[in-house]
């Protein structure tokens, strides 16, 4: 086992009606994926979170919206912007990815790293969820840390292929974070929002080019923002064979993005946390060991 913190729950997996798009199964597969590596014990050596409040989560997302999420009670429309069902069991899902977040963020407040094996949900704004996004995990959890007096500047780099739009309108007036996001310029969401730093990446984008804009984009928000604590979107859906991607990436490219990344932050000291993000293949297998990279470069960090 490495001495890397992992969150993990296993109601991240939530049912869903039989061929529905969203992978929900690759939660399950990426746990034994890290039992593989040794990065988690058979049996246990996760810690588990426990669902976020409702005061929680209303710090960054309508309370009405929130209120419709809890009691099941989500109009057809956001059911439809959504892309996944209100149900009860959706619902304590991103209640639970939330918390595992801030947990996350808290375990590397104290031990340098830390990841939660869910989280990403970027595209969830300030009125409500949109694109498999409920919850913003990464914004309720930075937003509880400012609030708590934790940290005072956080920078959120988000590496997911579609851009951060919602984290980005959460904290559009906030100068207390810095959001970076390093996406597919044509890609969902059409309508981009407007983040403290967007990087639009054209369509077939490949190892070299696309780890040089990472590279560059990271060093000037480490410039430019001076970072207490750093949440890092780490969503494989770059990877070439990726069903909604768009650019090219190699797996190789993407354990790259994600060691480049860690070794940048940790040579600095900074406290990382490392949340899932997208990553759509039929293959949930290999899925799963894209995701697992996070986890390994994590581990790598956490010795730093
Ligand atoms: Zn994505």
């Amino acid at each position: 086992m490495s001495g890397l913190p992992i969150v993990y729950h296993t109601d991240y997996v939530a049912p869903l009606k039989p061929g529905h798009r969203f992978p929900m199964s690759k939660y399950g597969y990426l746990r034994e994926a890290l039992i593989a590596r040794r990065l988690l014990p058979e049996a246990g050596g996760y810690i588990a979170p426990a669902p976020a409040g409702f005061a929680q989560i209303a710090s960054v997302h309508a309370p009405d919206y929130v209120d419709r999420v809890f009691t099941q009670s989500l109009h057809p429309e956001e059911v439809r912007v959504l892309g996944l069902p209100g149900s009860a069991a959706v619902a304590r899902r991103a209640r639970l990815s939330v918390a595992g977040t801030t947990l996350a963020a808290r375990l590397a407040l104290e031990h340098g790293v830390a990841c939660n094996a869910a989280g990403g949900s970027h595209h969830a704004g300030p009125t409500g969820g949109a694109g498999y996004c409920v919850f913003n995990d990464v914004a309720v959890a930075a937003r509880t840390l400012l609030d708590e007096g934790q940290v005072a500047r956080v920078l959120i780099v988000d590496l997911d292929v579609h851009q951060g739009d919602g984290t980005a309108r959460i904290f559009a007036d906030d100068s207390a974070v810095y959001t970076l996001s390093v996406h597919g310029a044509r890609n969902y969401p059409v309508r981009k929002a407007r983040s403290d730093h967007d990087v639009g990446l054209p369509d077939g984008t490949a190892d070299a080019a696309y780890l040089a804009a990472v590279r560059g984009a990271l060093d000037e928000a480490l410039v430019r923002h001076a970072p207490d604590i750093v949440f890092y979107n780490a969503g494989v859906d770059p990877f070439e064979g990726d069903r909604l991607g768009r650019l090219a990436l190699t797996h190789e490219g993407i354990a790259a993005r994600d060691r480049l990344v860690f070794a940048r932050l940790r040579a600095r000291g900074l406290p990382v946390v490392g949340v899932l993000g997208g990553g759509y293949d039929d293959d949930i297998a290999s899925l799963a060991a894209r995701h697992a990279l996070l986890f390994e470069a994590a581990a790598a960090g956490a010795g730093m």
